[in-house]
């Protein structure tokens, strides 16, 4: 009987370590459900700035030459019932960009 006692405690540790999965799982899901856009407003120039700084960090990136120019348009790209836009109109290049990366953060010049 000892053999038995033996199994069940080990099918008793396999299905609590199962449903930890299982709550670790729910928890990931919850983590990454969609969520509605939420449109705010930040300084693009320090995560520029960042990209950069970043690049320079990076030995295989080094010889990247990258210019930042001084004259930043900034564009506030909308996504709502009316779909894209942006404060320069629907065809501003900054719509395209921001429905290409799916409302993440772009620069256009
Ligand atoms: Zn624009």
């Amino acid at each position: 009987m000892k053999l038995f006692t033996d199994q069940l405690a080990v099918m008793q540790d396999i299905t609590t370590r199962i449903d930890g999965l299982c709550d670790l799982l729910n928890d990931l899901m919850l983590f990454a459900r969609p969520r509605p856009l939420q449109v705010t407003t930040f300084h693009l120039r320090a995560l520029i700035d960042d990209g950069v700084a970043f690049l320079k960090r990076d030995e295989s990136l080094r010889t990247i030459e990258v210019t930042i120019d001084g004259r930043i348009t900034a564009h506030l790209v909308f996504f709502d019932r009316h779909g894209w836009y942006c404060e320069h109109g629907r065809t501003c290049p900054a719509v395209g960009h921001a429905k290409k990366y799916n409302g993440q953060i772009a620069r256009v010049s």
